[in-house]
């Protein structure tokens, strides 16, 4: 009995693996498809100035329409694309694709406000990204000021001289260098202090909480001043209600973006967020 049960449960252990193997390898190979075939979108979500209310920029964040998985959020594809370096040819389309969007917004309608595109630390690795990043913007004409670039905590304290060099190549440029899902990783504050950024921006897993609990709060004011006294503009991510809202502008919190203010939406919903928040 034992060893049937034994064999039973190898034999279902086996299937199991078999199906998330399956279902890796399939987003693997759809991923080799998916740029020639455009299944690659775009989406923004707007941030705006907690002190003035104005809108000032946006949030590229890139939407995976597979032709039988249907929408695949970038928390399950991103880390597959990394793996195989797909990321970096993904990752320069995004660039391009925000960059040309934001221009067509400067003409357009005047839009001042800045785009922020995330990197992957294999992009600033392999992907040659100081020359992409120049080719980009040669390319589509947005300045370099209209750009922001966010790096995890985690791959901005890589001690890689490649990753550095990068960081201080973009940043002379003139791009705005940020810091993405601040709070989750284990930076050093001195460390933190060298890097070349301009930004901060607070993981939403210490915003959700922080109208209901004092410890969120206590972290997210500290952020909030540490990274002030460090000369850094601070955004919170994941602004949902008021109550986040207000705690974040009394604190002295810089920037917020979050479902409050809108979710990630396709270029032509963001074209018209733009056009009313002028006439709001
Ligand atoms: P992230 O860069 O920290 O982006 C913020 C994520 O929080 C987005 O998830 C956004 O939709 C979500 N979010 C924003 N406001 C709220 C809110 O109020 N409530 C809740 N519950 N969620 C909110 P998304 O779009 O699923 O992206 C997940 C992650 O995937 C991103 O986290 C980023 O790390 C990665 N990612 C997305 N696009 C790209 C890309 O083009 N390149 C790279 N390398 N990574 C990307
Ligand atoms: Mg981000
Ligand atoms: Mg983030
Ligand atoms: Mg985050």
């Amino acid at each position: 009995r034992a060893k049937n049960r034994g064999k039973n449960t190898f034999q279902f252990y086996t299937a199991d693996m078999n199906a998330s193997a399956m279902a890796r390898l399939k987003l693997e190979y759809g991923l080799h498809r998916a740029l020639s075939r455009e299944e690659f979108h775009v989406y923004y979500q707007p941030k705006v100035n907690l002190a003035s209310g104005q809108l000032v920029g946006m949030e590229a964040l890139v939407r995976w329409q597979h032709p039988e998985l249907g929408m695949v959020s970038p928390v399950e594809f991103i880390p597959v694309a990394e793996e195989s370096a797909l990321i970096v040819p993904i990752g320069t389309h995004v660039l391009t694709e925000a960059c040309r969007f934001t221009r067509q917004l400067q003409l357009e309608q005047g839009f001042a406000g800045r785009v922020a595109v995330n990197l992957s630390g294999r992009q600033l690795k392999f992907g040659n990204i100081v020359d992409t990043v120049r080719q980009v913007l040669d390319d589509t004409g947005l300045p370099a000021a209209n750009l922001e670039l966010e790096i995890t905590e985690s791959t901005a304290m890589d001690s890689d001289q490649e990753v550095g060099r990068a960081l201080e190549g973009l940043r002379a440029m003139g791009i705005t260098l940020s810091i993405d899902d601040f709070g989750t990783g284990y930076s050093s504050l001195a460390y933190l202090k060298r890097l070349p950024v301009q930004v901060l921006k607070i993981d939403r897993s210490f915003i959700a909480h922080l109208h209901e609990d004092k410890d969120d709060a206590a972290i997210a004011s500290a952020v909030i001043s540490m990274g002030r006294s460090l000369g850094l503009s601070i955004v919170a991510e994941g602004v949902e209600l008021p109550a986040h809202r207000d705690f974040l502008r009394e604190q002295g919190c810089h920037m917020a973006q979050g479902y409050l203010y809108g979710k990630p939406m396709p270029a032509d919903a963001f074209r018209h967020y733009v056009q009313q928040f002028r006439v709001a």
